[in-house]
């Protein structure tokens, strides 16, 4: 698990989401992000990673072919399909699993809601599974001080200690991911299934910038972190 080719990693790259809350004429994924799609920002770190072999974009309903489009223009010739998403977010994680070979050791799950992917947290997330772990996520420790509320009011602070927020790229070793994600029970990220269904999930560093955009401010915010990259 530590060369290129070979890697026995696939990548799930999912941007099915309506972005509703984002509040433009089409998908957040194909949002403007510096004169691009946002999708093409994870799809290309995504491409230059020596950590993934391959991978299959989970595209909105009548965006497969923009997708594939997007991928040929940016010479990624890892993307081995574009498929259509589901309803939810677990739905779309199914459809991207299901263009995974059966022999393959490790998946890698990235929303493409998260444009600014380090490769480093590439290299924590799915080393980690070499040292044991049936799945790795990459989180930051909360700086808040976090309330728990009922309507207006704060019914109580919650001890934040042990508490994280976390962070997609998450992976998985690939047959535990799909056993999880058979299973009916509702997550809102691919660890959430893996720890029901008692698998050993470890913590490893995230990274701010692996910010998920939601709103346009957000969106006003990674171009700034891009040009900081230069
Ligand atoms: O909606 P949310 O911001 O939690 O979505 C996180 C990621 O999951 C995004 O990249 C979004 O495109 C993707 N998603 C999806 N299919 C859905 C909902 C979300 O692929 N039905």
């Amino acid at each position: 698990m530590t060369t290129a080719e070979g890697t026995g990693v696939w990548a799930v790259l999912v941007a099915a989401g309506r972005g509703e809350r984002f509040g433009v004429d089409r998908p957040k994924a194909f949002a403007n992000l510096n004169g691009r799609p946002l999708l093409a920002e994870s799809l290309e770190r995504l491409e230059a990673s020596g950590w993934v072999e391959a991978l299959v974009v989970v595209a909105p309903e009548e965006w497969e072919e923009p997708s594939i489009l997007l991928a040929e223009e940016l010479g990624a010739g890892k993307v081995h399909a574009a498929v259509t998403g589901g309803a939810t977010r677990a739905d779309s994680v199914r459809a991207g699993l299901a263009e995974v070979p059966a022999e393959t050791a490790v998946v890698v799950v990235h929303d493409a809601a998260r444009p600014l992917l380090p490769e480093d947290v590439l290299e924590r997330v799915v080393t980690a599974l070499g040292e044991g772990w049936d799945g790795a996520v990459p989180a930051l420790p909360l700086a808040d001080t976090i309330k728990r509320g009922d309507g207006e009011a704060v019914v109580e602070t919650v001890d934040r200690a042990g508490l994280y927020a976390a962070q997609t790229p998450q992976a998985f070793l690939a047959d535990t991911l799909r056993r999880a994600v058979a299973g009916a029970r509702d997550a809102t990220d691919c660890a959430g299934f893996v720890e029901a269904a008692g698998g050993r999930v470890r913590l490893v560093e995230g990274d701010r910038r692996l910010l998920k955009v939601t709103t346009p401010a957000d969106l006003e915010l990674v171009e700034t972190l891009l040009r900081a990259e230069g």
